[in-house]
This record gives C-alpha cells, sequence and structure tokens, in this order.
C-alpha cells in the first residue's frame, strides 16, 4: 500500500476525530486515521484497540490461539469458539489472499450472534459448544449401540438355546427312529432267519419208504419218535401192528402241522377248518382203534382194543387189503380200520 500523503481528505473533513495507530511499526507511520480504521472494544474506557486494523490483523496468526485471544482480550469481546470456527470455513469459501480473521469475526459475532452482545473476554466459550454436544451425541449414541448390542447378544443367545434344544429333538427323534428300525430290521430278520429254516426244511423232504411219503427231517423225526412212544405202550409186532401205528404217527403230523398253522394264523379260516378236519379224523383213527389218548400209557396191550386188533389179526380173523398209494393217507386209515371193525 503507497504511503501516499491525503492532506486533502483529511481536512475536508474536519468533524471526524483522527487518531493515530500505536504500532510503531505501522504502515501508516504515525498518520492519522479515522475511527473506523481502529476496532471497537467493548470496554467504553478504552474505546478502540490502540493499534489500527492493518497492525491488529497483521499480528494476528490462526495458528497460535494466543494471538487472537490477545486481541479479544484487548477489545474485551468474548472468543466464542464455535463462532471463530464458522467465521474460519466462511473465509475458507472466500479464498481472499489477506482475509482479515479479527474483522470477519466481529462482523459474524456482532450481526448472527445478538446473543453474545453483552459478553466480555471473561465470557468466553474456549471450548466447542458444537463439539460438546457432539461429545455428548456419540456417547449416547455409544450407549445405545451398546445397549443394542447386548440386546443382539441376548437375542443371540437365546436362539443359540432353542437351536440347541432343536437339535437335542432331532437327535432324539433320529435316536427313536433309528431303535424303530432297528427293531424292525430285527424282525425282518427273524423273520427271514424263519423263512429260511422252513425253506431248508422243506428242501429237505424227500421220500421215506417206510413212511410212504415225502417227509422233511423234522417231520420224520416227529413221527419215528411217535412210532417209538406208541412201540412203548403197545405191543407190536407184526407188519401190519406196525402199519396201523405209523398211520396214528401219520395222523398225529398232520393234526400237529394244522394246529401250527392254524395258531400262526388264527384267523384264517381255512387254517381252522384243517385243524377240525384233521383233529376229527385223530380222534376218529383212535377212538376206532381204542387208541385214545386217556388210555396211553396204560401198557396194557391185552386190554385196550388196539390189543384186541393186534389179537384179531394174530388169530387171522383180520387180512388187511392193500391199500393203493395214491389213496390219502386218513382214508386209507379209515378204510382199514373199518375193515377191522368188521373183522371183529
Ligand atoms: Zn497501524
Amino acid at each position: 500500500m503507497a504511503a501516499t500523503k491525503k492532506k486533502k481528505t483529511t481536512t475536508t473533513k474536519p468533524k471526524e476525530p483522527k487518531v493515530i495507530c500505536q504500532n510503531k511499526n505501522c504502515d501508516s507511520m504515525g498518520r492519522y486515521l479515522s475511527l473506523k480504521d481502529f476496532y471497537k472494544s467493548r470496554n467504553l474506557s478504552i474505546g478502540r484497540h490502540p493499534f489500527c486494523k492493518d497492525c491488529v490483523d497483521r499480528s494476528v496468526d490462526i495458528t497460535d490461539m494466543q494471538t487472537v485471544y490477545d486481541v479479544m482480550q484487548t477489545l474485551d469481546t468474548p472468543f466464542i469458539k464455535d463462532v471463530w470456527i464458522e467465521m474460519l470455513s466462511m473465509e475458507a469459501l472466500n479464498e481472499d489472499p489477506e482475509p482479515s480473521y479479527i474483522g470477519s469475526y466481529l462482523k459474524l459475532l456482532n450481526t448472527k450472534y445478538r446473543r453474545y452482545a453483552t459478553y466480555r473476554y471473561k465470557d468466553s466459550i474456549f471450548e466447542s459448544e458444537y463439539a460438546a454436544l457432539e461429545k455428548e451425541r456419540a456417547e449416547a449414541e455409544a450407549e445405545k449401540r451398546r445397549q443394542e448390542e447386548e440386546r443382539q447378544k441376548e437375542k443371540e443367545r437365546l436362539e443359540e438355546e432353542e437351536r440347541k434344544r432343536q437339535e437335542e429333538e432331532r437327535k432324539e427323534r433320529e435316536r427313536i427312529e433309528f431303535e424303530k428300525r432297528l427293531q424292525e430290521e430285527n424282525m425282518k430278520k427273524i423273520l427271514e432267519e424263519e423263512a429260511e429254516k422252513r425253506r431248508k426244511e422243506e428242501a429237505s423232504r424227500k421220500w421215506y419208504e417206510d413212511w410212504q411219503g415225502e417227509y422233511t427231517e423234522k417231520e420224520i423225526k416227529y413221527l419215528e419218535d411217535y412210532y417209538t412212544e406208541l412201540q412203548k405202550d403197545f405191543k407190536i409186532v407184526t407188519r401190519n401192528h406196525r402199519d396201523y401205528a405209523r398211520k396214528i404217527a401219520q395222523a398225529s403230523l398232520i393234526m400237529d402241522n394244522a394246529f401250527n398253522r392254524m395258531r400262526e394264523n388264527p384267523d384264517d379260516k381255512d387254517a381252522v377248518a384243517s385243524y377240525n378236519t384233521a383233529t376229527a379224523n385223530f380222534d376218529r383213527l383212535s377212538k376206532s382203534a381204542q387208541f385214545a389218548e386217556s388210555q396211553r400209557g396204560a401198557n396194557d396191550v391185552s386190554l385196550g382194543c388196539f390189543g384186541r386188533v393186534f389179537d384179531a389179526v394174530e388169530k387171522h380173523n383180520f387180512v388187511p387189503q392193500h391199500i393203493p398209494e395214491d389213496k390219502d393217507m386218513i382214508d386209507k386209515i379209515i378204510d382199514q380200520f373199518s375193515n377191522i371193525e368188521k373183522s371183529l
């Protein structure tokens, strides 16, 4: 700025008080300046800053806040942090190469922030209220987040519990299902084993000359045992005696098999009918020969009717006929016994 003397100007406005900047190094070099060239203090006893606005502005370094505070203190004007920050952001937008921070601050404070009109330097607010509020808000936010996390954790804990409970239930269901399957498989295995056993038995069925028929080994054993029992109880001597004893044993076997079928299939009417038929045949046969179960073990061959049959046979009163092989065993026996009856 050129230090041109402007005596004409100063002399044309004599009413305006003239002031000299107290800074020895002022550019105006002791020249009289207008009052508006000096910042106004809120302390009426001071009136104006002793340095001109240019000198004050130059004394301020915004990276050293003490320089700002010193000016504010001299002007007995409050330093309000938030207003200062707002001014700085406005100046940054202005892109003024030589900004007057103090001038801009005072203008903003005196116009927009009338609520600080009565504030003096001692009333300064050095901390940002906005920041304090921001901090408070952040703390509240953090607390909210913390509570939310807590709720989330609790929710997850409950979900985990529920998940575990369902997992336990699932395992239990699987265990029950597994046991059920195992039982079913065991049952299936048992049935298969039984079926296999029956198949083997059936496969072992073959022709037995003595018994004039096809039998399984088990059936043959039954017949042989039955026959042996009869031999113990009765005097069986001739070929014919043996034949009758065998018929009785065979009738018993048929009845036994029919009984087993009926027991396995109690609702099967055919099985029941077969058993009834077999029982009737056996009874008829036994009674005809006086060979009823009640008389077994009497061991008195001469008293039993069967003994009488043998007696008759031995006396040649009874000559058995040859019975064709293709006739039903029971029928054969019944036929023979009817012959016996006739012969007695
Ligand atoms: Zn000056």
